[in-house]
């Protein structure tokens, strides 16, 4: 981007940021999790699978797996069978099983607070990373790119990449640190509730007046 429209994109986050507070106040994942190590399985299995789906899922499986000890010394065969109705199943089973053993010997049970850490383990990218370091550990390292965020960020022109991590980028370039997390949250809320993939409502949208896209 060059100056003038970093300036312009700047303004524009802020005030974006600010009416989007208004509407969703409480910066709080829709995954039920109580450690860090239960975020990072509901978020490894949240991929290509509604939250809803996964937090029924996990309701059972957190009670039958206490801790990250419990999962990295279950077999991988029943941990499979205890998350078969999630897509992709056998391959998340697998990477939260090897995740787990990694965090119980690598980092005594705990999972690591920093980027370069989190995405040495299995199944976990940038996007996972982002996710646990802000809404189980309070960092703001990065921002979470997933569809929601990727399609309103384009459509409010804070972004003309397409790539989740061009648009991290770009959105780190324009939005203050403080609000790094906040924003994935402001932005998902906000294309699940109003600016829709199919049916985005633009005559009920807080950011009618400063949206590129309010056309579309
Ligand atoms: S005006 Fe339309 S395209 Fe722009 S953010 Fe709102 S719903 Fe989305």
């Amino acid at each position: 981007m060059r100056g003038d429209d970093m300036l312009v994109a700047k303004e524009k986050a802020v005030e974006v940021i600010k009416r989007l507070k208004k509407l969703y106040p409480e910066p709080k994942t829709a995954l039920n999790f109580k450690t860090p190590f239960e975020l990072l399985v509901s978020t490894i299995l949240s991929a290509q699978t509604t939250d809803a789906h996964v937090n029924k899922v996990t309701a059972g499986l957190f009670k039958k797996y206490k801790s990250v000890g419990d999962f990295a010394t279950a077999s991988l065969e029943t941990l499979q069978q205890d998350i078969s109705s999630i897509n992709f199943y056998r391959n998340k089973a697998k990477n939260i099983h090897a995740s787990a053993k990694i965090i119980v010997e690598r980092f005594a049970s705990k999972v690591p607070k920093t980027m370069d850490e989190l995405i040495s383990l299995p199944g976990v990218a940038r996007k996972t990373a982002n996710i646990i370091l802000f809404y189980a550990y309070g960092i703001n390292e990065g921002i979470a790119v997933d569809t929601h965020v990727r399609r309103v960020a384009y459509r409010l022109g804070l972004t003309k990449n397409e790539d989740p991590v061009k648009i991290e980028k770009d959105l780190m370039a324009v939005i203050p640190r403080e609000d790094w997390g906040n924003i994935t949250h402001f932005l998902i809320f906000h294309g699940r509730n109003t600016c829709q993939a199919k049916k985005p409502r633009h005559s009920e949208c807080v950011l009618y007046d400063i949206c590129p896209s309010r056309n579309i």
